[in-house]
């Protein structure tokens, strides 16, 4: 069977990883979540104090940076890790949330991050969730889907996440960090967030998740059925 990319761009908080994530244990292909890649630079940053202006300075620290996934053992879920340690829960805190943004939208940052992407998918038979995959990292990727919800609906999302995680954080503070990261990365210069021309959206205020995901699988299977005949129409010729 061919294998192709999926790739789901989509703001803040509309399930775009949740359902990355069952979509890729579908298709039995890897799932990587590049906000958790920009989320694992952000925390680096912070920790070492690093300029967000200084050009020497960031591409110094990016030279020292090694982000990777691995499977955790008990809980079966791929955890990020940031230069040999397990920083999975403390990238999605509230004060690494406030930065990410800001640190996404330097360029050498977007650079490094998405060279590694493209190198992860090379072989194709990925899903890849983000706000630059189907624009940027992968434009020629055989799906790609921009997925939305309403605000108080995604704000209340994050908010049942976090709480899942030990955070308690109002809602209102949560929608305000929504629709600032919202609008810096539809605003930035550098590969700014937007839907890809050949983007199917889905707007998934009242979808279910079994619902979500079963309509991405069906989109992904006709592509694969359709990578499979231009294949077989190719060797005929
Ligand atoms: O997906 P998540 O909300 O964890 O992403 C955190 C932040 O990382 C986003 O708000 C965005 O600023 C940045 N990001 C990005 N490009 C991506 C993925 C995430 O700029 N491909």
């Amino acid at each position: 069977m061919p294998k192709i990319i999926v790739a789901i761009d989509g703001y803040s908080s509309c399930g775009k990883s949740t359902t990355a994530k069952l979509v890729a244990k579908q298709l039995n292909y890897p799932y990587i979540d590049t906000g958790a890649m920009y989320r694992a630079v952000t925390l680096y940053f912070l920790q070492n104090h690093i300029s967000s202006t200084n050009k020497r300075e960031i591409e110094n620290a990016l030279s020292q940076i090694q982000i990777s996934f691995r499977r955790h053992p008990e809980l079966g879920r791929n955890d990020t890790y940031l230069n040999g340690l397990n920083i999975e829960d403390e990238i999605r805190k509230m004060y690494v949330s406030e930065k990410v943004s800001d640190v996404s939208a330097i360029a050498e940052v977007r650079h490094a991050l998405v060279a590694q992407q493209q190198r992860m998918g090379k072989s194709r038979g990925i899903v890849m969730d983000g706000r630059d995959i189907g624009t940027v990292v992968f434009p020629h990727a055989e799906l790609k889907i921009f997925m939305t919800a309403d605000p108080l609906i995604r704000a209340q999302r994050r908010q049942l996440e976090l709480l899942e995680k030990g955070e308690l954080i109002g809602l209102e503070e949560i929608a305000e960090n929504l629709r600032m990261r919202d609008h810096i990365d539809t605003n930035r210069a550098e590969s700014p967030l937007r839907q890809a021309e050949d983007a199917v959206y889905i707007d998934n205020s009242l979808m279910t998740l079994d619902e979500q995901v079963e309509m991405v699988v069906r989109l992904a299977d006709e592509r694969i059925t359709s990578s499979l005949r231009s294949r077989e129409m190719k060797k005929a010729k």
